[in-house]
């Protein structure tokens, strides 16, 4: 499942607005993470420029040149600690008033859109006040009501479909994946490249032995902070480790379903071993919490022995 393909009905606005000459000159692409914003964006973006009859080809010079980066046409922002800052809107005004030396269309892409602060975003409006022929701006956001209200009535919103996971977990699950490993990628990233990407990578398949081996060590009834000194090189990233706690997490949540006799889909084997108090459903909901906080300490990047010493005297 391509991710364009899924986006079909957003791919077929953008392409009756182009074959009619009437695209925006700003767009919203609303949607989740992993629903294919940039993607579409850099897909339209290879339609403008491409060289051949502005299919979006794929393969002429101008849309590997997109794809890849190095087209100077096409203007990524992207957001520097979880900001986007007013010089970066600045330099893109700069550069949007300068004078093509082509007629070429530019196309510039903001991610994260709802993290520009007040200042970048005021910034950003002075752009969409004055469009010049041949700009686009793109303004990508899990949530067009965080933008201000100047910018969204200035630009056109495509909302994206959502990513349905079952399914995700369903094609990853055919491809021969096994099934609770199907299950995480399509929880923990979403969409089919990025899931596909992750286990070339490798880093979550570490990540997920080391859930294994901490349930197995709670199932034998082993200490569990031992078992993870033991095998702790195998969480060797930032990722590494909040992978490990979110999925841990995907787990407290199926053991809740499991003591509810709702339908439990994940983790059964691990599950049916695992001795526990089924009274103990409040309990679980502050094991999510502390598991929470704890991403919350490794992103701060203390010292990881420290919070596992203290996360797993609570589960
Ligand atoms: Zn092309």
């Amino acid at each position: 499942m391509n991710i364009l393909e899924y986006q079909n009905d957003v791919l077929t606005i953008l392409n009756n607005s182009f074959a009619k000459n009437h695209l925006s000159h700003a767009y919203i692409f609303e949607g989740e993470k992993g629903s294919g914003l940039k993607e579409v964006a850099i897909f339209l973006a290879q339609k403008l420029l491409c060289l051949d009859n502005h299919s979006a080809c794929g393969v002429c010079e101008n849309c590997k040149r997109v794809s890849n980066g190095t087209h100077t046409n096409v203007i990524l922002i992207e957001p520097i600690q979880n900001n986007i800052r007013k010089d970066q809107i600045n330099s893109l005004i700069k550069e949007g008033h300068m004078t093509s030396l082509t007629d070429k269309s530019r196309i510039f892409i903001i991610n994260g859109a709802e993290k520009m602060n007040r200042a970048a975003a005021n910034s950003l409006l002075k752009f969409l006040e004055e469009p010049t022929p041949n700009n686009y701006l793109i303004l990508l956001t899990e949530n067009s009501n965080m933008l201000l209200e100047t910018i969204t009535s200035r630009a056109q919103l495509i909302r994206f479909k959502p990513i349905n996971k079952e399914q995700l977990a369903n094609t990853l699950h055919d491809e021969g994946i096994e099934k609770d490993v199907s299950y995480i990628l399509s929880e923990l990233f979403g969409s089919y490249e990025a899931a596909k990407e992750s286990l070339k990578e490798g880093t979550i398949i570490n990540s997920y032995d080391m859930f294994k081996k901490i349930i197995n060590a709670m199932i034998s009834k082993k200490d569990i902070y031992i078992e993870y000194y033991l095998n702790k090189k195998l969480l060797n990233s930032l990722n590494a480790h909040v992978w490990f706690l979110e999925i841990l997490t995907l787990f407290k949540r199926e053991q809740i379903r499991y003591i509810e006799k709702r339908t439990c889909r994940h983790f059964k084997e691990l599950l049916d071993n695992l001795e526990f108090d089924s009274t103990i459903v409040n309990q679980i909901t502050e094991q999510i919490e502390k598991i929470n906080h704890a991403i919350e300490e490794i992103n701060l990047k203390i010292n990881s022995d420290l919070i596992y010493a203290g996360l797993f005297q609570s589960l």
